[in-house]
């Protein structure tokens, strides 16, 4: 599921010493190429020991500043669920630099916005199907659900037979492309299948598949029917992202992992120029986390766009390595970004449980979540 580790974040987002980071047209940088040694707790940082089921992530939150030295202490959590960990050989204590980049305060640009209400209303309908693991019928009703939202939208398919610890199943990711006048792609993504191992609990993945579905839906109704004047956005609706059995590279993120060896021999990899990632992003207490594993250059641009909206509070207020579907992308060297929170419920208790309810939910999330990337595609457009 997890690999059990110990690491240590210490990245402070006021540190004067760090950087803007590279425009996307640098070099694109791996997950190995994160590591550094700059400001590591000592005795916090070790390698990776292998997977366990249960991994124990010290974290030190970042923006300590004004806080408590209690709140600054070392954190230990532990993560269940869609096995987010850190990658296997790259022990990090990461120095990244989100610093937003130099702001124009004058940028005359509209702010975004979505309709809140009604990505919560996708909300509601999805999780009304029930469980919707890989292979169940509920999981095919919305299949289709997705599809007829998506009338008079170029939507293409990848779909294929993943061979998995449980048999074989049917996979299919849906995509739906929205063409621009710039040469490139921009891919926002988050999956909507359940978890299966909780097939017959009654989990249904209000958060966890619901709110990431929801908000691609709510997102295409803002990009049809307009001309864009920036990067082609594909809308991809990520399948089999949930292992089957226990997570580990195998066992997990089966339609991700085919898509990306789909996309690399057909080429469109190399004209990805930012892979936005979307999961568990309803929970009314939003807290987005920085994930080790991102592009931190793409971190910053979504930092820049959740200040300029004034939602930069809800955005990398701690790091910890977490594995999903970008992960197939990263490893090819695509800028990818992971807009996730981990902390669903205190200590993240109803991830993956039966509590994953709409109760636990906000629009307001889905509101600042959606905005902040809807501004992140405005500002990658410019760049
Ligand atoms: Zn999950």
């Amino acid at each position: 599921m997890t690999v059990g580790m110990k690491y240590a974040v210490t990245i402070a987002l006021s540190d004067p010493h760090r950087s803007a980071d590279p425009p996307p047209t640098a070099e694109r940088r791996q997950i190995a190429a994160h590591g550094a040694s700059r400001g590591s707790v000592p005795g916090t940082a070790q390698a990776p020991e292998g997977r366990k089921k249960t991994p124990h992530v010290h974290i030190l939150p970042i923006r300590c500043g004004a806080r408590t030295l209690a709140t600054c202490l070392i954190l230990s959590s532990t993560l269940i669920a869609c096995a987010r960990q850190k990658s296997p050989d790259t022990p990090q204590t990461v120095s990244s630099t989100l610093l937003p980049t130099a702001m124009n305060s004058d940028d005359p640009a509209p702010k975004p916005s979505i309709n809140s209400a009604r990505a919560m209303q996708y909300v509601r309908d999805v999780v009304a199907f029930g469980p919707r693991p890989i292979g169940s019928p509920n999981h095919k009703k919305l299949e289709t659900y997705i599809v007829s939202h998506l009338k008079g939208v170029t939507v293409e398919d990848d779909a294929f037979t993943a061979d998995t610890p449980e048999g074989k199943f049917p996979v299919r990711n849906i995509i739906a492309k929205f063409p621009g006048t710039r040469d490139g792609i921009i891919v926002i993504a988050g999956h909507y299948d359940t978890n299966y191992p909780l097939r017959n609990t009654g989990y249904v993945g209000a958060n966890d598949g619901g709110s990431s579905t929801a908000i691609l839906l709510e997102l295409a109704n803002h990009l049809r029917d307009k001309k864009r004047d920036g990067y082609s956005v594909w809308l991809l609706w990520t399948d089999g992202e949930e292992a089957v059995k226990q997570w580990s590279a195998t066992d997990s993120l089966y339609g991700t992992r085919h898509l990306a060896e789909k996309w690399e021999k057909d080429g469109t990899l190399k004209k990805i120029k930012a892979f936005l990632l979307t999961d568990m992003i309803a929970d009314a207490d939003l807290n987005i986390d920085q994930d080790m594993n991102s592009t931190p250059w793409l971190e910053s641009v979504v930092l820049q766009a959740a200040t300029r909206l004034g939602y930069q509070s809800h955005f990398f207020g701690r790091s910890l390595p977490i594995e999903d579907d970008h992960l197939p992308f990263v490893h090819m060297g695509v800028p990818s970004a992971d807009l996730i929170d981990m902390d669903y419920g205190y200590n993240d208790v109803f991830h993956h449980t039966p509590q994953d309810t709409l109760d636990k939910l906000s629009p307001k999330s889905l509101e600042i979540v959606g905005s902040v990337l809807l501004e992140t595609v405005r500002l990658l457009d410019k760049m």
